[in-house]
């Protein structure tokens, strides 16, 4: 029997149609963000109850809808960005069609409040299917409007049954939002669930683009970033944003693609992007972008549906090579010295018999048959030198994993237990320093630009109730401004070795000749490695990226400084001779001097002098690790002789080279502090330090600088196949 075909009731047909246009509630906050930009907002807050399924809140500070308007804003096909067809080719708004607010309307109970500059108040009034329930009604308000979506798809209920997880539809509302966020820098943005006082994202007017990825996708990758900007008039499009360098990977690629301030996806350009960085990343790792592409409106179809975010242009081939030319010159210049990581990955030495390599074994991909002998151990968990030349050792507890967030975890390890120093016998005073307690970074006073991402609650009443406390878990970090502290970072990628750092992550220790020498294996090759060099520079670095951000190392009993000061002149490095005068005016000089300093040096690198000229906290630079003490006296000297305090960025740079050469692992130093006396605890000795929490910090926290592959930090010693090869003969 046939059946009769009927004609569908309008509202149904609506409903399917708003179904199509709206498939989940991140759609739906797409799109009225997009709205909210339009009308020339510049502060958009969204509130998210059940993943948007129960409630959806927009709300912005733009030029709101005139009363008169609000009786049709829900209906299709109203709008008020367009008028004729042609208007299409040139729109410059993101809404034309009129549909998302009609497509909502349909699918959900929407509230609207309201106030244009000139009305004298606010007006709210509610929708069904496209329609207005009753007048709006005059109510109060700022200028604005506020869309208020609630019970999304409660008539669609095929819809609400394959939205299943709630927080699933969360996380993509809050990815829509920081991704706008992030292409919109100098507005402000913020989401947040229900009830919540605290934000998910949450950017601020004032912020930079990079400011706002760091807060979104966090340290580790706001660090790696290269500015990109290209045009090509022939092609009619320019292009801006940032891309990650060859330092920075990760499993999947982050494309944060705007095309004409839309949000779309491109799977060619994606593809096109990921061949270049082939070239430079470790195999199946990816890279992250932030694009914004600009093309004559009458090239691109901006004409796509709010679900299909998949766009093409006109001379897409020419753009998307265009675009990769620039790219790769990017890359290739922020790296220009790849050839050392190349030569450690040629072909045919690698491979390894042991199954259970991992990071480390690149090489091993090459397709070259292997015989035994050709295998060589790549397994930094299995002997290291040690267990031969300490035999009765316990291995101390293996170390936590590095963190992946890289940086952070200096500051974010900042645990209040208190560290040991290793005792001397040197001076009286010095024995006061032997027990210094850790203490976290002061809050962040200053983070009025900061992205401010939310840590868990739990952490945040802990954070509040101990405010001013010593034992906040994690604390904030302020965010830097000063133009001085942000080169010298720059200074500090620019000049960094990707070969070497690719080295020094994936390495496997191998233990540590003497203070100054230590032996590590990447590859199938040996290397030793100058660990004062390598060490003095990491703590510069970590001084320099956590400028301002540093924990304390609590001196158990203040140290004087005019006493250190004394130490210092009396010791043979100081070379005080007659001539400058007499120790004590000097000593009382330098106390003087620091003490002025004392404000500074403690906001800024967490070096606490008091009133009376005592030294009472150093910076906390690494978890568990204190510096050796006999360097204090010269670097307080040096403070006061080889910094130079009169320019803003010469000072940072020159305190932290001082301060990194007192923190380094130095061999006389270390020497000195054995001498007479049995190394105590194991952790405390310099072997467990160099290993556990030197050579673990350059897994994450370090760009080695380029001369380190040519000035004799880091020598090549012996290639393992070649060793055996010696072996074989004998
Ligand atoms: P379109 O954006 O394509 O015009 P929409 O359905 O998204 O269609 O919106 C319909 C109309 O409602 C818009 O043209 C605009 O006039 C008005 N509107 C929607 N959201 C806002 C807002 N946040 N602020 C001011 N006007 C808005
Ligand atoms: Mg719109």
């Amino acid at each position: 029997m046939a059946g009769v075909i009927r004609r569908l009731d309008e509202t149904v047909v609506n409903r399917i149609a708003a179904g199509e246009v709206i498939q989940r509630p991140a759609n739906a906050v797409k799109e009225m963000i997009e709205n909210c930009l339009d009308a020339k907002s510049t502060n958009i807050q969204v509130t998210v109850k059940d993943g948007g399924l129960k409630l959806l809140q927009i709300q912005d500070n733009g030029t709101g809808i005139r009363k008169e308007d609000m009786e049709i804003v829900c209906e299709r096909f109203t709008t008020s960005k367009l008028q004729t067809f042609e208007d299409l080719s040139a729109i410059a708004t993101y809404g034309f069609r009129g549909e998302a607010l009609a497509s909502v309307s349909h699918v959900a109970h929407v509230t609207i409040t309201t106030k244009t500059a000139d009305a004298k108040c606010a007006y709210r009034a509610s929708y069904s299917d496209g329609k207005l329930k009753g007048p709006p009604k005059p109510c109060a308000g700022n200028q604005g409007t506020q869309i208020l979506v609630e019970d999304l798809f409660y008539n669609v209920s095929t819809r609400r049954k394959a939205l299943k997880s709630p927080s699933d539809e969360y996380s993509r509302i809050v990815d829509v939002v920081s991704r706008y966020a992030i292409h919109n820098s100098g507005k402000s943005f913020s989401v947040k669930k229900q009830g919540e006082t605290v934000a998910d994202v949450r950017t601020l007017p004032n912020a930079s683009v990079v400011d706002n990825i760091r807060g979104v996708f966090g340290n580790a990758v706001s660090r790696e970033l290269i500015e990109v900007g290209c045009e090509d008039q022939k092609l009619a499009y320019k292009m801006k944003g940032y891309i990650s360098n060859a330092n920075y990977s990760v499993k999947k690629c982050i494309l944060i693609l705007f095309i004409n301030h839309r949000l779309v996806e491109s799977s060619a350009v994606k593809k096109a992007i990921e061949t270049v960085y082939a070239a430079y990343l470790p195999k199946n790792t990816h890279p992250f972008l932030y694009l914004s592409l600009e093309i004559a409106p009458q090239n691109v179809d901006v004409n796509v549906h709010p679900t299909k975010h998949e766009v093409h242009f006109l001379h897409e081939d020419s753009v998307i090579e265009s675009i990769q030319k620039h790219i790769e010159s990017k890359l290739l210049g922020s790296n220009s010295s790849r050839t050392y990581f190349t030569q450690t990955l040629l072909p045919g030495l690698s491979v390894s018999g042991c199954s259970e390599v991992k990071s480390s074994s690149a090489a091993a991909e090459s397709g070259e048959r292997v015989y035994t002998h050709q295998m060589v151990r790549t397994d930094c968990r299995a002997q290291k030198l040690d267990a031969f030349l300490l035999p009765k050792e316990k291995p101390p507890p293996d170390p936590e994993p590095a963190d992946p967030s890289g940086r952070e975890a200096a500051t974010k390890t900042a645990q209040p237990d208190s560290v040991e120093v290793d005792e001397t016998d040197d001076a009286d005073m010095l024995e006061a320093l032997a027990e210094l307690e850790a203490e976290v970074p002061r809050g962040g006073e200053d983070d009025a630009n900061v992205v401010q991402r939310k840590r868990p609650r739990k952490e945040q009443q802990q954070e509040e109730k101990d405010e001013g406390d010593t034992a906040a878990a994690t604390p904030k970090r302020r965010v830097i401004k000063l133009n001085s502290v942000k080169e010298l970072r720059a200074e500090i990628t620019e000049n960094t070795h990707t070969g070497l750092q690719e080295m020094l992550q994936n390495h496997s220790f191998v233990g540590c000749v003497n203070p100054q020498w230590t032996l590590i294996q990447h590859h199938t090759k040996l290397y030793l490695l100058n660990t004062t060099n390598l060490s003095q520079e990491l703590f510069y670095q970590i001084l320099i990226y956590d400028f301002g951000n540093c924990g304390v190392l609590r001196l158990s009993t203040p140290a004087p400084l005019y006493d250190l000061a004394m130490l210092a002149l009396d010791s043979e490095g100081s070379g005080w001779t007659e001539e400058d005068g007499p120790k004590e005016g000097l000593a009382q000089y330098i106390v003087d001097f620091l003490k002025k300093k004392a404000e500074m040096l403690e906001d800024y690198f967490s070096m606490e002098i008091d009133q009376e000229g005592n030294l009472t906290g150093l910076p906390l630079l690494l978890d568990k690790y204190t510096p050796v003490m006999e360097g204090l006296p010269l670097f307080i000297l040096r403070l006061a002789t080889e910094v130079n305090w009169d320019s803003e960025k010469e000072c940072f740079r020159d305190f932290s080279r001082e301060c990194s050469m007192f923190y380094s692992i130095r061999k006389q130093y270390i020497l000195e502090a054995e001498s007479g006396e049995e190394q105590d605890t194991e952790v405390n000795s310099w072997r467990w330090k160099v290993e556990h929490i030197i050579f673990k910090a350059f897994r994450t926290l370090f760009s080695p600088p380029k001369n380190f592959s040519e000035d004799g930090t880091v020598l090549q010693i012996a290639n393992l196949p070649d060793l055996y090869k010696v072996f074989e003969r004998c």
